[in-house]
Formats: structure tokens, C-alpha cells, sequence
């Protein structure tokens, strides 16, 4: 149980300054976001801000990438697809220069160093990329600790890849598959084409791998039901859930799922433990 002084600190939002915004496609934006009095050991992958815009509202959004420290503070990067209210707010009106409010970081994030010895497999669709790019730079960073490394990311087109300036530069990751896809086949375009989970299953997978899945719901479902079915043990398949969120702490009750709170418990889940709830709709 939290103490009100606990409370207190998580639920009031800390200004953080907007160092850098990089345009990724015609409806998603990267920000480089500098937060006083923070450090990178918190900024683990797979957690996630509360992202607070003065007279607009709150969204959780996912680290995007490693946090770096700095002086006094901490560097952390969140990319976000404008989907609605807040988002869309937040890429119209968010420029370079300016103080938005967060808290956090909140979750548990991916389970990566229980992972170490293993191959690895990261499956993205769309904007769920950005919650396992930062494991693909985490073990960029510690290769020598993991197996081979499986990446299937899809996005609708070519024009909806996120992070086309290092994409090429995941090739280079020694002992490793990297699959770029899109749904349908675009002019230009000399990668595969096919859904994500199609894509698992044209691939050799060595069924001890660890796998960290995000994207659509429904991507996650198939993808997941797959590799289970492949022979892959539920324990080591893990999904990042999104629902509606507003403390981010487990109080309110607004993204429970089966007997979880998505903020508190995950949002990674092991498909274990949640696969009984991703099949009802609606939950
Ligand atoms: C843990 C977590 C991490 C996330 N990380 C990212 C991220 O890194 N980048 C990013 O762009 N987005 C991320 N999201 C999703 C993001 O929080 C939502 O897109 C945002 O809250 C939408 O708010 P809005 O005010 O812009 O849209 P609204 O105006 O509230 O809604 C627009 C539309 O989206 C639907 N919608 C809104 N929120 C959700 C939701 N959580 N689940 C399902 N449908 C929803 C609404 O029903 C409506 O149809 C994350 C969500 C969670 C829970």
C-alpha cells in the first residue's frame, strides 16, 4: 500500500524540457525530453511517462529508447502517434524549447536481463515499435550477453516505418535476422510484405528464444498464439498491453484487465499469465 507523501509525489507531474522533436512520418514526432533530478536506472525498457499538456490532458507514453544521464537529469525519448485529443495536441502544438509535465516512469517494463544467454526475438507492429526499440539498442550495447537476435517490425507503408535513419544500421547487429514489413506491396519497396505474425511463421525460430511482442492487440494475440503453438514456452512470450490509464499507479482502477491493473502489474505481460483474457473481446 502507497503512503500519501508516496502518492503525492507520483501523482504531481514534473516539468521536463523538450530538447529535440524529430518528425518520423506524417502523423508521429520523437521527442528528446530533458527531466530534472532523474536517473537513467529508472528509465528502463518497456516502462512508460504520464505525459501531462497543460489544458489539454494526460497519456501514457512508452521510453522510446535508452535514457541517457546528464547533469543533474535525466535525457529520455518517447515517440508518439497522434491518434486523438491529447496526442494530436501534443504534435501540433508541443514545439522544441517548451515544458511539458510527467511523472514517472511506471511499469515494470521488459524482463531483458532475465534474458541473458538467450536468443532473442522482438516482434513490432506500427507505433508498438517504439516500446522494444529500446531493447533492440539495449542489447546493441551488450551484445556478448544474448543470442541471436530475431526483429520482424511491420508498418502499413514504407512511408510508416518509424526510425528510417538507423533502421539499416540494425543489419549490421552481428548473429542476428532483421525482417522489415509492410501490409501491402508499395512501389519502391525492396523489403518482405506481409503481417507481422505471417511473417513469424515463414521464419526458423529456436523455441528457447525469449520474445517481446507489441503492436495491435490483435497482432499480439496472433503472433503470440503462434509461437506458442511453434512449441515456445508461454512463460517467455511477452506482450506490452495498452488500456486507458489515469493515476498510472494502481488506485483508479481505469485499465484493469482480468484480475491486473495495466499500469501496476505491466504493462508487459507474459503470455502466461494474460492469454485467457486476450481472448474475450472487450476486456
Ligand atoms: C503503457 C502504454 C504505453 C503507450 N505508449 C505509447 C507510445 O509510446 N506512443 C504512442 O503514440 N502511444 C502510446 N500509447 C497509447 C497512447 O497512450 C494513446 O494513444 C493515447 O492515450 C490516446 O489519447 P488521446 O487523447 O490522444 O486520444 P483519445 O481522444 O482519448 O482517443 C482517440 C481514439 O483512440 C482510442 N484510444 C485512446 N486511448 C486508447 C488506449 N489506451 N487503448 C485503446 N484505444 C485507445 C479511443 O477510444 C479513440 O477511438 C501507450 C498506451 C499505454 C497504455
Amino acid at each position: 500500500m502507497l503512503k500519501s507523501e508516496e502518492i503525492k509525489k507520483k501523482v504531481v507531474p514534473n516539468a521536463a524540457e523538450v530538447v529535440e522533436i524529430i518528425e518520423e512520418t506524417k502523423d508521429t514526432k520523437t521527442y528528446k525530453i530533458f527531466i530534472k533530478g532523474k536517473v537513467s536506472d529508472e528509465f528502463r525498457p518497456g516502462r512508460f511517462l504520464m505525459v501531462y499538456l497543460k489544458g489539454s490532458g494526460e497519456i501514457p507514453i512508452s521510453l522510446s529508447d535508452l535514457a541517457q544521464d546528464k547533469d543533474n537529469g535525466v535525457l529520455a525519448i518517447l515517440t508518439v502517434r497522434g491518434v486523438g485529443v491529447v496526442s494530436q495536441y501534443m504534435l501540433s502544438k508541443v514545439r522544441e524549447g517548451d515544458k511539458i509535465g510527467v511523472r514517472g516512469p511506471f511499469g515494470n517494463g521488459w524482463p531483458i536481463e532475465n534474458a541473458r544467454g538467450k536468443d532473442i526475438l522482438i516482434a513490432g507492429g506500427g507505433i508498438g515499435f517504439a516500446p522494444l526499440r529500446p531493447i533492440l539498442n539495449y542489447i546493441r550495447k551488450n551484445r556478448k550477453d544474448f543470442g541471436k537476435v530475431y526483429l520482424v517490425y511491420g508498418a502499413r507503408s514504407p512511408w510508416d516505418m518509424l526510425y528510417k535513419y538507423e533502421l539499416e544500421s540494425y543489419k549490421e547487429l552481428p548473429n542476428s535476422e532483421i525482417h522489415f514489413t509492410i501490409d501491402r506491396p508499395a512501389e519502391g519497396w525492396k523489403g518482405e510484405v506481409g503481417l507481422v505474425p505471417d511473417i513469424l511463421g515463414r521464419i526458423k525460430l529456436s523455441t528457447d528464444a525469449w520474445s517481446f511482442i507489441c503492436g495491435p492487440e490483435i497482432m499480439m494475440k496472433i503472433a503470440s498464439k503462434r509461437l506458442y503453438e511453434f512449441g515456445m514456452d508461454p512463460k517467455r512470450i511477452f506482450v506490452s498491453l495498452e488500456r486507458r490509464m489515469r493515476c498510472g499507479i494502481g488506485i483508479c482502477g481505469t485499465c484493469q484487465f482480468g484480475h491486473y491493473y495495466v499500469c501496476k502489474d505491466g504493462p508487459v505481460f507474459s503470455y502466461k499469465d494474460v492469454y485467457r483474457y486476450m481472448e474475450v473481446e472487450g476486456i
